[in-house]
């Protein structure tokens, strides 16, 4: 029996893990990936905006919230598979058949990118998906396919275009939702092309990535491209399948809470980007995995 059960070690449940240890509160954490830092392993620009650090990248930042957390008293548990949850009984049973059970929960699971649903798209992973840009060398000298109309998807079109012969970006809406100073780079770059209101149906190739079918607004039928790596930026989700049904959501699967962070469910709380359709930072993350913790700590007069 823990007090605290926190699923997800990205900067709300590292922040929020950390304070509940600085409050005496037993508290286990789990993850499901090997390395802890959520979405900071995927960020390779650097780390301006977190006030008190400047980190060249999100590994660095995640390396000192480590340090910062190393002589805690919190378990943490990684590789961590989640068979269930029951948020109202407080319990966690993990696929190896271990059951947890705790006071209260607290939810940080973050979010994951959005996946197209097309064919290919899993076939290919490590095969010419590009997961990161941090991969772009391996891509250099090859023509790369960019999915989305946002900052994300720009934002890898202007860096792979560094590398790649030509960059295309394909977008299904009319205009490109990316930042002005994005978009006009976009227009400027020689290496770039972009279809708006297109529409990629499939990822094909053999052993590798050899080529993307491509639909086009107007256009008679769709037609094929050949490149080398696709990379899809279509925005995020929220990682709340396994309480979805158990607690309060919006209409896209972010959890409900209040100014305490608390879900519909007692005892349960939500922070981070899980719960933050709005505005997620790290700041807020951090900041929201502190106050669940101080207010679990009062309810149990720690
Ligand atoms: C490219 C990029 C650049 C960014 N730049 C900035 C920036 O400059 N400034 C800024 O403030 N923010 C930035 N952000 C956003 C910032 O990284 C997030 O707001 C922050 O990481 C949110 O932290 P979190 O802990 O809520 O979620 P996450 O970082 O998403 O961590 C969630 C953790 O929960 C784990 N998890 C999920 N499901 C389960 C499960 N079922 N079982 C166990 N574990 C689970 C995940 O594996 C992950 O480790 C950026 C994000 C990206 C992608």
């Amino acid at each position: 029996m823990h007090d605290v059960l926190i699923i997800g070690a990205g900067p709300a449940g590292l922040s929020a893990a950390r304070w509940c240890d600085e409050l005496g509160l037993d508290t286990l954490v789990l993850e499901q990936n090997q390395e802890i830092g959520g979405q900071l392993l995927w960020v390779h620009n650097p780390i301006e905006n977190y006030l008190g650090v400047r980190a060249a990248n999100g590994r660095e930042l995640r390396d000192r919230f480590v340090e910062q957390t190393k002589d805690c008293d919190f378990d943490l548990w990684t590789n961590v598979e989640i068979e269930s949850v029951d948020l109202k009984a407080k319990r966690v049973v993990l696929r190896s058949g271990e059951q947890l059970q705790s006071i209260a929960i607290i939810i940080a699971t973050g979010l994951r990118r959005r996946k197209l649903g097309i064919p290919g798209e899993d076939e290919f992973i490590s095969r010419g998906m590009i997961e990161s840009s941090g991969d772009r060398e391996a891509f250099a000298g090859k023509d790369v396919c960019v999915i989305g109309g946002g900052n994300a998807a720009a934002e890898n079109a202007l860096l792979f275009a560094e590398v790649c012969p030509t960059v295309t970006l394909v977008h299904r809406g009319e205009k490109l939702r990316a930042r002005r100073e994005f978009v006009e780079q976009l227009h400027g770059n020689h290496c770039i092309t972009v279809f708006k209101e297109s529409v990629v149906h499939r990822i094909i190739g053999n052993d590798r990535v050899e080529a993307v079918e491509i639909e086009r607004a107007g256009a008679i039928k769709p037609f094929q491209m050949a490149v080398q790596g696709v990379i899809v930026r279509i925005g995020f989700e929220p990682n709340t399948e396994l309480f979805r049904d158990q607690l309060k959501t919006d209409e896209r699967g972010y959890v409900t809470i209040n100014s305490r962070q608390e879900t519909s469910v007692e005892n349960v709380f939500a922070v981070g980007d899980v719960a933050n359709p709005l505005a997620p930072t790290i700041s807020g993350a951090v900041g929201a995995g502190a106050t669940a913790a101080k207010v679990i700590a009062a309810r149990l007069r720690r």
